[in-house]
């Protein structure tokens, strides 16, 4: 599943010299991604090759006429309904958050304007979204998508070099990166802070969140109010951590958005969507509230996580059903954990179709191939290896829960699940997170296993639900 960025401009070459250098241009040679810049010059019905003409009325300027449009739009359809964005200074305003949704659609059509635009009743037939990359008016729509396809292109699994990096610059938790350096450590008579230079992970995440703090609430006051706000909220959750802390770390790594909250006299009811997994989780005091939450679920999510009973009997009605019961347990303390086996490093396409049949056969445990796909892309799986053996593996899931533990047979009883699960409570740590599971009520084996490293067990129980598609 590859995906497919079409372009609709009058300069098709301006699009492929503009985004072909470095990291996109590499991507697509990997084809990550394709590009794919259409001239709609090609489909004038015009003898001499005109797109445009005078707008009727008067007025300054020409206009993009309707016919070419239309059929270049055709030409890369074929008539199917794909998402079309016409990148126009009238659109919603571009940001990080659509880029990341974007990022989720295999295949998109731009549509560049020039001139005074475009003849309106084709963007009525065609266009799905109007977005501008800000409150200003450029030449032509080719800057703008291109801005936009770089940005959706970087969040595609695989784009990116370094596993994480689109996880921890500007915007990820809601702030704007702390201030970076890089040889030499003096330079003009100015000092690298002594603190990254110091070794330690924990003291310099610490620094770096303080510095992105500042440094938002300065420039982007607005941003800095929206990160207050799930602050606030964390601290409230906090006060039972151990049955709140997946909507917790959800909120606190960015992904998680304030859908609705109250706080009562001493209860709660929260419904927050983490963009990231797609995945909406809820706390009500009462069945009234859990009727307010279920009124407020987001369209586009898939599943949610809950631990109330009422609320799955109101999740029932309301076209859910139960994917699982489980015990949420979480690692409170700061101290790293051994990791016995030395070889863990993270896993890479070529150990794919080894993780795919370990953990996705027949009747396996309902985990998609494509979702490990994406977890391996975004560096998010962790491999054992012993004399070069893949022996085993953990990952991260997309809401931010340790998981889809896998040790072969023959490498069982060695220690090495352990050592995966340490090593993969020490990189959460290093990023300032706290490590959580959802471990499956049956699963005692695994539940042991967490006990032993030192998770703790919340009081409540946890079922995760999916919501049914009317066929
Ligand atoms: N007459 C148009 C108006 O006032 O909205 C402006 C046309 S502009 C000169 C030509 C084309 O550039 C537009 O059709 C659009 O595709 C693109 N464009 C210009 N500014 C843009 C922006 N801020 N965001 C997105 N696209 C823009």
């Amino acid at each position: 599943m590859r995906n497919l960025f079409h372009v609709l401009t009058l300069f098709p070459e301006m699009v492929l010299q503009g985004l072909s250098p470095s990291v996109i241009g590499r991507a697509c040679e990997k084809n990550i991604i394709t590009l794919n810049a259409v001239n709609i010059r090609d489909y004038t019905k015009d003898r001499h090759g005109k797109v445009d003409d005078y707008p009727y009325g008067g007025g300054a300027g020409m206009l993009m006429q309707a016919q070419p449009v239309f059929d270049a739009h055709r030409a890369v359809t074929g008539g199917r309904n794909i998402r079309t964005i016409y990148v126009t200074p009238q659109g919603s305003p571009f940001t990080q958050q659509m880029a990341r949704e974007l990022a989720e659609e295999t295949e998109l059509v731009f549509l560049c304007g020039h001139y005074e635009g475009i003849d309106e009743r084709v963007l009525e037939e065609i266009v799905t979204d109007f977005v501008s990359i800000g409150d200003y008016v450029l030449t032509g729509g080719e800057l703008p998508a291109m801005v936009m396809i770089d940005a959706i292109a970087r969040l595609i699994p695989g784009v990116l070099g370094n596993d994480g990096s689109a996880e921890e610059e500007s915007f990820y938790r809601d702030l704007l990166e702390y201030p970076q350096y890089s040889r030499p450590e003096e330079w003009h008579g100015r000092k690298v802070p002594a603190v990254l230079l110091s070794g330690d992970h924990r003291k310099v995440a610490k620094w770096r969140l303080e510095e992105a703090k500042q440094r938002t609430a300065r420039r982007r006051p607005d941003l800095y109010e929206k990160y207050q706000q799930k602050q606030l909220l964390i601290r409230l959750l906090s006060r039972q951590k151990r049955n709140h802390i997946h909507i917790m770390e959800s909120l606190d790594r960015g992904n998680g958005e304030i859908v609705y909250s109250h706080n009562g006299e001493g209860t709660l009811s929260v419904l927050v969507y983490d963009r990231n997994s797609r995945t909406s989780m809820a706390i009500a005091a009462d069945c009234s509230f859990g009727e307010k939450i279920a009124d407020c679920l987001p369209g586009e999510g898939r599943f949610i996580v809950i631990s109330d009973l009422f609320l799955k009997d109101i999740l029932a009605k309301r076209h859910y059903r139960v994917l699982g019961e489980y015990d949420q347990m979480l690692y409170t303390k700061k101290e790293v954990l051994r990791v016995k086996h030395r070889d863990i490093r993270c896993l890479t396409m070529e150990h794919f179709p080894q993780v795919c049949r370990l953990y996705c056969p027949e009747g396996g445990p309902g985990i998609e191939e494509g979702y490990l796909r994406e977890r391996i892309l975004a560096g998010a799986m962790y491999g054992a290896f012993l004399e070069g053996n893949l022996a085993g593996f953990v990952g991260v899931h997309s809401e931010g829960s340790l998981g889809m533990l896998y040790v072969e047979e023959p490498f069982r009883g060695q220690g090495i699940a352990l050592s995966l699960e340490s090593y993969a409570v020490n990189r959460m740590l290093e990023r300032g997170q706290t490590p959580y599971c959802h471990v499956s009520a049956e699963n005692t084996e695994s539940g042991r296993l967490q006990e032993r490293l030192g998770f703790y067990k919340a009081e409540k129980t946890f079922w995760w639900l999916e919501k049914v598609l009317a066929k």
